[in-house]
């Protein structure tokens, strides 16, 4: 029969995949003699059981759920239910990887009438027994049954406004006990049914409800964002409860090792005494920080200090525990190894390697690459900081700086940013994880209740979005859509301004400056940089581009779309010129305009890259993106053409494509039109003889899009060596210069080892690739994939994450023919994939020479590429 149920004696750290992070690591501490409350956990076998069966508890989960039940309270001492020793138990989820407020949890479970009264009696504390089955109530009522939790919320507000008090804690037992009564009549109102009275009942229906919790809406976000594959599952963890909420002597708190902010090697953290762990991290009360413990009770922190330096030695990273105190006596709840700050990151991991824990490569493993994104972000420019002035500040939540008009709501966050793509800084009272999508796309975040660990600053600090949190004097009214501070207002739509790394919030906009790779970073760097072989290039079409690529570490141009050197106003004509041009004379007038202009930018993008390879894509505009549309557009090209209007429009409606990403680009043009091939390569070679004569060395890679045939390339190849060879003999230079193509139409990989005789590298255009293998248009496909993800089809998007299975099987075929034919053939990507870590590791893997990607991306890259050279040795 399969093992469902593990006692926490019964397992250990490395069965994180059957147990969950979380219960993996009770029995690891349970293991290691830490003084952990005793329980059980519900494998995540069970939990895809349940899901397999249609959402229901299998019997066998049952039967072993309460023989594990039986030996835990033989453990304590305690019965289910009873009326004299009663044994409460929390219920929380767990997966392999943790995911933070994500899934629900229930705590006091086994609390009834009867079992109350006993807890009453037995701690002679019947003000601290009728509060904790007051809080069971709703919470059971909220997570397993669905009840809206206000509705208990408001007959407590209206309990301490009756007794005339501000606190919770100011209600005294007999007030505690009147709420009860009432939540329970609410409750069967509600619900049609009585409170269940039997805890076993209460169990089992606690258990599914973790289940259940695992394909919530807010837990599928998170998945998605964080790459977690839905059939992992989530564990449940039923552990004996001990309480934080016994009086003063007893307490609860979340403390990490380190500081997951900056790094800084000190225990970092919050407690709260006489509450229990939902007052800490929904930020209901504020709590003190952990070094106040050390006054107020210097044993139990010594104790704790020991504990948290045992858990970051044994697991050789930073922690983040919970912990209880339950009169005087300290319980640790959980350990994980802490989420942190980019900043965090690499400072822990470089002290970590400094202190002898770690080696460079295993440090390199510990830090995210998509976290790096974070340390590249803009800090607001120093002048017109100091002209600024503060108007409040928070808690410096989650660092980096930024503006934005202010939002309210999730669900405004996300509209306004679709609709005009500016940023915008969503300010709330607290958020919570309904608000995760408006938090995705928002600049920053500004919350005026809850501490560092609060749901805002644990979800900013992940996304590496800027946070501030709990800055008391915001004032916020949502439903009139503004906020005040000090009397002065707010509306929607105002730019304010956030900084993430003091707290401080501006009620302006403040321009921001880009980052620069120093410190710790660049050590991080280096290392990476010593280890990965995969190349890291960069996506440029500007020489500013260009040259922050540069800073961050990229090793020359991967792509460089020489139609995207167009767009700027001053120059889009001379393109739409070229493009409407009815024959070859007109067409030979505009490519002489476009010629000088690319010669400048290619001299300028050599310079940049100082020598290393800049590999120039040939044009490849999709046509619906540069022609003119509107009448007034039209008119005025007419204009500068000395066309009649009629007759322009006419032309453009001539070149109207019913499929353009399938149409009349790439490759295509140069066989319609020989002519652009000549001047392109004119361009690359003449700016590549100029900067010779300067004295820089250049190698210049012509890359010609949309191959799906042999001849095709060969036909634009001829053009091109004929153009380029003239020009360098008549230069008398030694130029060396490849001709390549791009592997983007599903044929040419198939037919890779043709197409190698004659190409001199591939280079994946995985967003056609992509596109083409799944017949998906790239511009299209993002009103349907939620569907997908929906009906769980697919998991992540094939745009932003390489389809290994089939994309990534053309490019292994392409790559194995590509170097029968052409040994060690150059080969690399360029698509979107090329700067996102799961897609470098597949390159690695696939034995690709380079990646290209983004500038802002090519740090990450190569992190990515490093950690791909570790788990995976190549040569
Ligand atoms: C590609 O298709 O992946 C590519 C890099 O080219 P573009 O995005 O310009 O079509
Ligand atoms: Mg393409």
């Amino acid at each position: 029969m399969t093992k469902y149920v593990y006692l926490f004696k019964e397992g250990q750290a490395s069965m994180k995949n059957l147990l969950g992070g979380k219960g993996a690591n009770l029995a690891e501490m349970t293991n290691l003699g830490l003084p952990v409350p005793q329980g059980f956990t519900v494998t995540t076998e069970a939990c895809i059981q349940y899901y397999k069966d249609g959402k229901k508890i299998a019997p066998e989960v049952v039967e072993q759920i309460f023989a594990a039940l039986e030996k835990t309270e033989a453990e304590f001492g305690k019965k289910f239910g009873d009326s004299k020793n009663p044994f409460l138990v929390s219920v929380r989820s767990g997966a392999r990887a943790s995911m933070p407020g994500m899934m629900d949890t229930i705590l006091n479970l086994g609390l009834t009438d009867e079992a109350v009264e006993g807890l009453a009696k037995l701690t002679d504390n019947p003000r601290f027994a009728y509060d904790s089955y007051r809080r069971f109530i709703q919470m059971f009522a909220d997570v397993v049954m669905e009840i809206d939790k206000a509705n208990f919320e408001h007959l407590l507000e209206a309990m301490k406004e009756a007794k005339g008090v501000h606190l919770d804690t100011d209600l005294d037992a007999n007030d505690l006990k009147k709420l009860v009564g009432q939540f329970k009549v609410k409750y069967q109102e509600l619900k049609g049914e009585p409170f269940p009275q039997d805890p076993k009942v209460q169990l089992i229906e606690a258990v599914q409800a973790v289940f259940r919790s695992w394909d919530n809406p807010r837990a599928n976000t998170y998945r998605m964002l964080n790459h977690i594959p839905y059939e992992w599952g989530t564990a449940v963890n039923v552990q004996g409860m001990v309480f934080g909420n016994m009086g003063q002597d007893s307490g609860t708190g979340v403390a990490f090792s380190r500081n997951p902010a900056n790094g800084d090697n000190v225990l970092y953290g919050e407690y709260l005494f006489n509450a229990q762990g939902e007052d800490v991290v929904a930020g209901i009360r504020t709590p003190k920080p952990i070094a106040e413990l050390k006054a107020e009770n210097e044993a139990l922190y010594d104790e704790f200090d020991r504990i948290a330096k045992k858990l970051e030695a044994h697991y050789r990273d930073m922690q983040d525990m919970e912990f209880t105190i339950e009169k005087g006596k300290l319980y640790m709840l959980q350990t994980r190894n802490g989420k942190r700050t980019a900043q965090a990151a690499v400072k822990i991991a470089i002290d970590l390697v400094n202190e002898g824990v770690l080696t460079k490569e295993e440090a390199l493993l510990k830090v995210e690459p998509s976290q790096l994104d974070a340390l590249l972000h803009p800090t607001f420019d120093p002048k017109a900081l100091k002209a600024a002035k503060p108007i409040t500040q928070g808690l410096a939540a989650s660092p980096g700086a930024a503006y934005g008009r202010v939002v309210f709501t999730a669900e405004r966050a996300a509209e306004l940013v679709k609709k005009d793509k500016l940023p915008v800084v969503l300010v709330r009272q607290e958020t919570s994880p309904e608000d995760i999508e408006g938090m995705v796309v928002s600049a920053g975040i500004l919350t005026a209740r809850g501490g560092m660990t609060s749901h805002a600053a644990v979800v900013a600090r992940g996304m590496g979005t800027c946070c501030v949190a709990g800055a008391g004097e915001v004032k916020v009214n949502e439903a009139g859509k503004f906020f005040t501070i000090n009397g002065k207002r707010y509306n929607e739509g105002d730019y304010i301004s956030i900084d993430g790394s003091t707290g401080y919030v501006y009620g302006e906009k403040i321009a921001t400056t880009e980052a620069v790779v120093s410190g710790d970073f660049a050590t991080l760097m280096s290392w990476a940089d010593e280890i990965r072989v995969l190349k890291v290039r960069t996506n440029a079409d500007t020489p500013r581009d260009a040259h922050q690529a540069r800073v961050f570490g990229a090793e020359g141009i991967g792509l460089c779309r020489t139609e995207h050197m167009f767009f700027e106003a001053s120059r889009i004509k001379a393109m739409r010129e070229m493009i409407v041009a009815k024959n070859l004379k007109e067409r030979e007038v505009a490519l002489a305009k476009l010629l000088p202009m690319q010669r400048e930018d290619f001299i300028k993008l050599y310079k940049e890259m100082e020598g290393y390879a800049v590999t120039v894509r040939y044009l490849d505009p999709p046509l619906h993106e540069f022609v003119p549309h509107t009448d007034a557009e039209i008119k005025e090209l007419a204009k500068d053409m000395g066309l009649e209007f009629e007759e322009l429009k006419r032309t453009i409606e001539d070149l109207h494509e019913t499929n353009p990403m399938l149409g009349h680009r790439g490759v295509r043009l140069s066989i319609t039109y020989p002519e652009i091939a000549v001047m392109q390569t004119k361009a690359v070679i003449e700016a590549a003889i100029h900067v010779t004569k300067e004295g820089l060395h250049v190698e210049p890679e012509i890359m010609i899009p949309l191959i799906g045939e042999l001849k095709e390339f060969k036909f634009v190849k001829d053009i091109v060596v004929k153009t380029a060879d003239e020009l360098i003999k008549k230069s008398g230079l030694n130029i060396k210069y490849l001709v390549g193509t791009m592997i983007e139409i599903p044929r040419a990989a198939l037919l890779a080892d043709e197409i190698a005789k004659e190409a001199e590298f591939f280079s994946f255009g995985t967003n056609d690739l992509t596109q083409m293998t799944f017949g998906f248009s790239r511009d299209d496909a993002g009103k349907f994939l939620p569907d997908y993800y929906k009906t769980k089809i697919f998991e992540s998007d094939p745009f932003a994450h390489i389809d290994q299975r089939g994309v990534g099987k053309l490019m292994k075929m392409a790559v194995n023919l590509g170097n029968e034919v052409r040994p060690n053939i150059k080969t690399g990507i360029c698509g979107e994939h090329g700067g996102d870590p799961q897609s470098v590791e597949f390159c690695h893997n696939t034995g690709l020479t380079y990646v290209s990607c983004s500038p802002f991306r090519v740090p990450l890259a190569r992190l990515a590429a490093a950690q791909a050279q570790i788990r995976n040795p190549r040569k």
